[in-house]
């Protein structure tokens, strides 16, 4: 069965620091990837990467479904320095995040070994352990799956971006035009919804793999615990003489990417701004008071908005 847990990306927990290289190749029990205990990680070996945007491609027809179709002409905002953000016209854009495009690759020239080398690096969320986006949401509308999958929630956000600001990375994109605001206040809210890589964490709960892992014909990426993922990006950097990111960055990530030149040579090299993240060392922003003193006053909005959220649901229904 195509995409479903048997498939040779997922790696069977336990056994994955005794074979790392071969991990890639083992069955693994659909409870491995369904049990939503278990923190799941993806590692993403960056050598292996042709940059070939099969995975960009999977994952913007599988969550076509969860786009938006924003209403035009979009109501007027006050105040008016909260500009419109409209990328309905603009789908094929993949050269970097936006509302439709939730994975891109970046490009990197280096030197290994004293040859010029082309590495591509696939980009999206990098799920964070401890999710700033999800930890100061004041509408609740982010949240972490016990598995560690953060998502927002398209029928709770209102737009207001917050979650960008607080993502060491600036992940979330806004698409204005859609969502809860248009009801409650089309005028003042954020104006729109925040859209992200949600780790295909529908797919999972059914047992199959992300679409981007589906559809990758390298293997880049493997998913599983991650203690093991963890175990196994270790073994392959000390094989390959290489370097990891992911492991600590903002206190520690469900993505870890392992690179053979050391990744500040990386963002260096790769195009970095708006849509398109870096590759810095990142301290962790939530060991912050201050932030976690934020997010303990905007816990009671959280759940306004998740009635509002529910309510918003049903009469769509
Ligand atoms: S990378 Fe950004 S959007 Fe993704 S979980 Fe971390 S803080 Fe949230
Ligand atoms: S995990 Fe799913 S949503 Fe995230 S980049 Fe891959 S295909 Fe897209
Ligand atoms: S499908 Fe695989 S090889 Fe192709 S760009 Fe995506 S991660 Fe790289």
């Amino acid at each position: 069965m195509a995409g479903k847990v048997s498939r040779r990306s997922l790696l069977k927990g336990g056994l994955a620091a005794a074979c790392t290289l071969a991990a890639s190749t083992l069955p693994v029990a659909a409870s491995e990837i369904t049990d939503e205990r278990q923190q799941l990680a993806t590692l993403l070996d960056i050598r292996k990467c042709v940059g070939c945007e099969a995975c960009v491609e999977a994952c913007a027809e599988i969550n076509s479904p969860k786009h938006p179709e924003p209403h035009k002409p979009f109501p007027k905002m006050y105040p008016t320095r909260v500009k419109a953000s409209d990328w309905s016209d603009k789908r094929d854009v993949t050269d970097r995040l936006t509302p439709y495009n939730w994975l891109s690759i970046q490009h990197a020239t280096v030197e290994i070994n004293g040859e010029e080398t082309e590495l591509t690096i696939p980009r999206r969320c990098m799920h964070c352990v401890n999710p700033p986006c999800v930890k100061l949401c004041p509408w609740g509308a982010a949240k972490q799956l016990d598995n560690g999958i953060s998502r927002i929630d398209a029928d709770i956000c209102l737009g207001g971006s917050k979650c960008k600001k607080v993502c060491p990375w600036d992940i979330p994109q806004r698409q204005t035009g859609v969502g809860l605001y248009l009801d409650i206040l089309p005028s003042f809210a954020g104006n729109g919804v925040m859209y992200k890589c949600d780790r295909c964490y529908d797919r999972i709960a059914d047992g199959e793999l992300p679409a981007c892992i589906e559809a990758c014909p390298e293997d880049v990426q493997t998913i599983g615990p991650r203690e093991e993922i963890i175990k196994m990006a270790h073994h392959l950097a000390q094989e390959i003489n290489g370097y990891i990111y992911g492991e600590n960055e903002n206190g520690g990530t469900n993505t870890i990417y392992v690179s053979p030149v050391p990744f500040e040579e990386l963002n260096r090299v790769v195009t970095k701004g708006k849509g398109m993240p870096h590759l810095e060392p990142v301290r962790d922003t939530m060991a912050q008071a201050n932030n976690l003193a934020a997010a303990m006053i905007i816990a009671p909005f959280a759940g306004m908005a998740a009635a509002a959220g529910k309510i918003y649901k049903r009469s769509k229904e």
